[in-house]
Order: structure tokens, then sequence, then C-alpha cells
């Protein structure tokens, strides 16, 4: 099953092929032609779980495959957008630079964007692009804040006595990247099972919200970022992308909705109740839209 619907702004849902023959509202919410590259988008070919789908939760991949949902097409934007940049890029990667490649074991398949010379002209590269949002950069550069004593003490109130601090940025943290630093070594090993061989792993992350000042708050200064990815062991990673498609495989098999997504899949309840297309048919999810979940 697809997507097969959209949501309009105001939160009714209209199917894809009647909202591209005519909008159902007073106005278009978008031009026509953003609309269809939006739709074909959501077509999706390949029969077998890619790496991207294995990295969500079973049951939410499962539903995906399995049931009809509406999507937002404002939220697809985002992954339009993720597209564009590949087709900026695609014209400048003369020299020893694939991209693009959709590449598949007996497990899985991805679509890995540039591996090369990327950064500079003797390099062996294997790069991804992301566009994402500001909370999402902060956690994955490691960037957090400290409590740093002025000097100074509050001299009345409850507090008196006390010694002031103020807020300072610290950028050694842990650096939450485990879904993409798996899905970049899974198109490593890929690649490597093919010959080709991978110095080093980056993502040049671009920032959505940038403009906005919530990024500033977030110590986000700059527009776009190259993170470096660290290898991960090649037997971990595999066990990892096995036992997940096995898992989804027999649930597809037998017709049985898979386990609950983890608390991390499911963002703690936030994909539930925002940003899970399929959660409306999912038992779950209903609960939590219907606020009778609290966040864990
Ligand atoms: S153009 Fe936008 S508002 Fe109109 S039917 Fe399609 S999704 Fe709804
Ligand atoms: S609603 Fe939550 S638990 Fe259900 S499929 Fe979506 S992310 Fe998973």
């Amino acid at each position: 099953m697809t997507a097969t619907a959209f949501i309009c702004p105001h939160g009714d849902k209209v199917k894809i092929t009647d909202c591209l023959k005519s909008c159902v509202k007073k106005q278009r919410c978008m031009f026509l032609p953003t609309l269809r590259a939006i739709a074909q988008s959501l077509e999706r070919n390949i029969k077998e779980p890619t790496v991207t789908e294995l990295l969500c939760g079973i049951r939410e991949t499962y539903l995906k495959k399995t049931t009809d949902y509406a999507v937002d097409p404002m939220q697809q934007l985002y992954a339009l957008h993720g597209s564009a940049v590949h087709t900026i890029n695609e014209g400048f990667t003369e020299g020893n630079i694939l991209s693009e490649e959709r590449l598949a074991d007996e497990v899985t398949s991805g679509k890995f964007d540039l591996y090369g010379q990327i950064i500079d002209l003797s390099d062996k590269t294997l790069g991804d692009y992301k566009i994402t949002s500001s909370y999402k950069l902060m956690r994955a550069l490691g960037y957090y804040k400290v409590d740093v004593p002025t000097g100074e003490v509050y001299k009345t109130g409850l507090r008196k006595g006390q010694p002031k601090t103020r807020k300072e940025w610290r950028t050694d943290g842990v650096r939450h990247i485990l879904d993409w630093a798996i899905q970049v070594n899974y198109y490593r090993i890929l690649l490597e099972q093919r010959g080709f061989k991978v110095e080093s792993m980056k993502i040049q992350a671009f920032c959505r919200d940038f403009s906005l000042r919530i990024a500033e708050e977030r110590n986000i200064r700059r527009q776009v970022y190259i993170i470096n990815i660290n290898k991960i062991s090649d037997r971990w990673i595999k066990l990892y992308m096995e036992t997940k498609a096995k898992r989804l495989k027999e649930a597809l098999e037998k017709g049985y909705l898979p386990q609950l997504c983890t608390p991390k899949e499911r963002w703690n309840d936030r994909k539930c109740r925002d940003y899970c297309a399929v959660a409306g048919n999912c038992p779950y999810g209903r609960l939590v839209k219907a606020g009778m979940k609290q966040a864990a």
C-alpha cells in the first residue's frame, strides 16, 4: 500500500488523484507541479525494505506497506528539498565521483548520495545529504549547555548568598547520530562488497530552520555543517539490519501487526502524536493522538 491521500491545511483528507484533478478547497495550497512532484515522490517501486525503511520502527514500516494512509504535503516538501539538493550537485560530480546509485544485498538495498572525491581531489569519501532541524543538528553535533559561576552572589531574595551562574555552550557532548551512522555505514558495506574502498564517511547537514531565532538559541550558527561519521563494526550493523528485516518479513508473511516501535523509534511518542503518517492505522498511535497516553 502507499500514501493515497493528502492532508489539506485545515486537516481534512483528500484523495491524491482528486486533488491533482481539482482542488477541493477554495484555493490550492501549493502549485500543481509541486503537488505532482510530491505525489510522485511517494510512489514506492521497491518491494524489499530499504535501509531507511529498516531504520524506522518495524510496525511503522509494516503499516506503510500494508495500509493506505494520508500525508501532509507541507511535511513532504522537506524530502523534495532533499531531492532538489541532489539535483543541484548532480551537475557537478565530474571526476571520480559516483552519485545516487542503488545497491542491494540479500537483506536490503540503499541509494547512497555521493562517493569519491567529494572533500578534495584525492579522497574516497562516502557522503550523504541531510535536511534537518536545528534541534536534530544540535544533538548530532553534541552541543549542550552548562551553568558556569559568574563570581557574583545573589544579594536578595530566596537565593540570597547563592552563587550566580550563566549558561555556556559546550561542543563535546554525546553525538546523537546513531540512525544516520547506521544508514551511512550500511551504504559503506554495500560499496565495500563491490570492491570500493571507503576511507571516510561524512554527512552534509542543512539546517531547515536556520533563519529562525530558535536555531541561534540552539547554537546553530551556520546553514550547513559537515559531520564526521565513525565506522561501526560490520558484524553489528549486519546483525541489526538482518534482525529487523527478518521480523518485518515474518509479520508481512503471517499478516500480524509487529510489536510497538521502541521509545527511541517513536521519539518518546512525539512521532506518534505529530509525525507518523500511519498513526491513524496504529492502535497505539490512535491512543497517543487521542491524548490517552502520556509521553514515556
Ligand atoms: S491543493 Fe491543497 S488544499 Fe487543495 S485539495 Fe490539494 S491538498 Fe487540499
Ligand atoms: S504511531 Fe507510533 S508506534 Fe505506531 S507505527 Fe507510528 S511511530 Fe510506531
